[in-house]
């Protein structure tokens, strides 16, 4: 029978009713009392780092969650760690770089509705996340949702309330789980020979800026100080306005002077960016060697690029971290 540490974070799947609104108050060993069939094909340790809607869980929460894995990885054949959805995919994704090449799974679920309710998708989230999790081809981190087992780099919260909220960006599903069976779509356990690799630091000075239809690009000046690495939310394929003024190439020069590096991503969640297409985005590529998403989630952007900064302040290593495929995150590069 295969050993699982459950890790409980809070969440909806967690929360209770109270009159200020859902909080967690569900603790991980009564999260397991509503999955008694678990016992049929695993034993369950369960720990509680701490108890959060997700809404507060930050850069310091993924790297306690990372050591904490690394500390019990000897002790167990696989890791399911409950957590609220709506910065779950953020979560999936920076546990993707800081454990890398895991042989064992690491799945992060939870739920759109309280485990206590009469009608909800918890039991099943958390059932289907222990039977992946016990799973012998089972590997890396994941995200099970729904029937659904999503690459921990792929993942983007598509819907609010639906029980199907989360869905793989320009990436197949790993697997689909129908009851207890599990249909593998990505089957690569065997391909990953390289060694496990826990890292340890992340670089949150990274800024995320969505332009709008007239951004004035001296807001790139009000951020140089206090950010290592800037991600531009641009439009479609990608590129950067010229209304005119100059203003964003210009700010621009600042940020490639003092290598710091940019990445060009996009507001299109489907497909990617791709900087070679337009004028407003060649020239980014060639004279600024702006660093592009491609297909990478945003979620992916964000959590790889503080991860990258976090390993070296060396530009060209920088570089080569981010554009490295991890966890099935980049394909297109
Ligand atoms: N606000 C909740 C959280 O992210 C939502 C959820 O878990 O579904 O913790």
């Amino acid at each position: 029978m295969k050993k699982i540490l459950l890790i409980a974070t809070g969440g909806t799947i967690a929360s209770k009713y109270t009159p200020d609104g859902l909080s967690p108050q569900i603790d991980a060993q009564e999260l397991l009392s509503y999955v008694p069939s678990a016992s049929e094909f695993c034993t369950v340790d369960t720990l509680q780092p701490f108890s959060l809607d997700s809404t507060n869980v930050s850069p310091g929460h993924w790297l306690e969650l990372a050591r904490l894995i690394e500390s019990k990885y000897e002790y167990y054949d696989g890791f399911v760690v409950c957590h609220g959805t709506d910065t779950m995919a953020y979560t999936a994704a920076a546990l993707s770089y800081l454990i890398q090449n895991n042989r064992r799974p690491v799945v992060v679920t939870g739920a759109q509705k309280p485990v206590d309710l009469a009608i909800t998708d918890a039991r099943s989230n958390l059932l289907d996340s222990l039977r992946f999790a016990s799973h012998e081809r089972a590997h890396g981190v994941s995200i099970v949702f729904g029937g659904k087992v999503i690459a921990g780099t792929r993942a983007k919260k598509e819907f609010t309330k639906s029980y199907n909220a989360f869905s793989s960006i320009n990436y197949p599903d790993i697997a689909v789980i129908h009851d207890d069976r599990i249909i593998f779509y990505i089957d690569d356990k065997d391909q990953n020979t390289r060694p496990l690799v826990f890292s340890h630091s992340l670089n949150q000075k990274v800024f995320l800026l969505k332009l709008i239809p007239g951004t004035d690009g001296t807001i790139l000046n009000s951020l140089f100080d206090a950010y290592d690495g800037l991600i531009l939310e641009s439009f479609g394929v990608g590129g950067l306005p010229n209304y005119g003024d100059n203003s964003f190439l210009r700010a621009m020069d600042r940020w490639l002077i003092a290598k710091k590096p940019v990445v060009m991503a996009t507001q299109v969640t489907h497909e990617g960016s791709d900087l070679s297409v337009y004028q407003v985005g060649k020239i980014l590529k060639d004279r600024y060697s702006v660093l592009e998403s491609y297909d990478m989630t945003l979620e992916a952007c964000v959590t790889k690029l503080m991860w990258a900064l976090g390993q070296s302040r060396d530009i060209s290593s920088v570089r080569e971290l981010f554009c490295r495929t991890v966890n099935h995150d980049l394909l297109f590069i």
